[in-house]
């Protein structure tokens, strides 16, 4: 049975340089996927020698646009095969795109995901190689309005543009698991009001030094067990233990390590 090797990377979002350094582990990464029959990527710059402008989120700063030299760097990195359905492909517009097209061709690289109609950017593109052959789809779920191919239509033209792909998600549940769904809508709202009620007895800095540390994705307190913070879990040392024995009771104390508020709860696992 004949192996085909497929060698799958993420978004390719180089503006410049060379990719590869002297680094071992970027040369063993380019060995193997320069080693693949096929090594597939998602072209995530616009590749441009100036054509076309700027699209809205591009002049706002977010756009991908590369010299279009980047595409050989990407070639000589072993990619040929690449999806270009994705929310930068026209952030030089459909000029830009079009030109994407025009550069990815002359350099015999196999894409997906953009045409210059609707069915163009549909369709499977087919690499072949010595060990097979390998076809590619590509779309997207995230692009702005205008953005997807069409069909021409009459005397109008198609428009180019990328592979759309809308969905809707749907969830279906049981009606006792809507019934327990209910429950804790419930229960939520509940504490929700009981939180507003203590919230209003407390110190509002206190409140805001505990909001800002749960902003920031960690537990906003957590209680001091023994040596160790209740937030974090992780052991605090000695001489700032010694200084949390000697604070004043309504000193606010806050773990070294992860900034939780400590909270000095009398018999909590001491
Ligand atoms: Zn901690």
């Amino acid at each position: 049975m004949t192996r085909v090797s497929v060698a799958l990377a993420g978004d390719c979002m180089m503006t410049r340089g060379s990719p590869v350094t002297a680094d071992p582990r970027s040369l063993a990464l380019r060995d193997l996927l320069v080693g693949a029959d096929f090594a597939v990527a998602n072209l995530e710059v616009v590749p441009s020698d100036g054509a076309g402008h700027p699209a809205g989120s591009a002049a706002g700063g977010g756009c991908l646009i590369a010299d279009s030299g980047v595409l050989d760097e990407i070639r000589a990195l072993g990619f040929t095969v690449l999806g270009c359905a994705n929310n930068h492909a026209l952030d030089m517009g459909t000029g830009g795109l079009l030109d994407t097209m025009k550069l990815l061709r002359e350099r015999r690289m196999t894409f997906a995901g953009v045409g210059r109609t609707l069915a163009e950017a549909r369709a499977p593109a087919y690499a072949d190689g010595p060990t097979g052959s390998l076809a590619l789809i590509s779309c997207a779920s995230t692009f702005a309005a205008g953005q997807e191919a069409c069909e021409p239509s009459g005397r109008l033209p198609g428009r180019p543009g990328l592979n759309p792909l809308r969905y809707r998600l749907e969830v279906r549940v049981t009606l006792s698991q809507l019934r327990a769904l209910t429950e804790i809508d419930e229960t939520r709202r509940q504490r929700s009001s009981r939180r507003d009620e203590l919230v209003a007895s407390l110190n509002p800095d206190l409140v805001a030094l505990y909001e800002r540390q749960r902003a920031g994705g960690g537990a906003g307190a957590g209680p001091l067990q023994g040596r160790r913070c209740g937030a974090c879990r992780i052991e605090i040392d000695r001489g700032e233990l010694a200084r949390i024995s000697a604070a004043a009771e309504d000193d606010i104390l806050r773990c070294p390590e992860c900034g939780a508020i400590l909270l000095r709860v009398r018999d909590f696992g001491a």
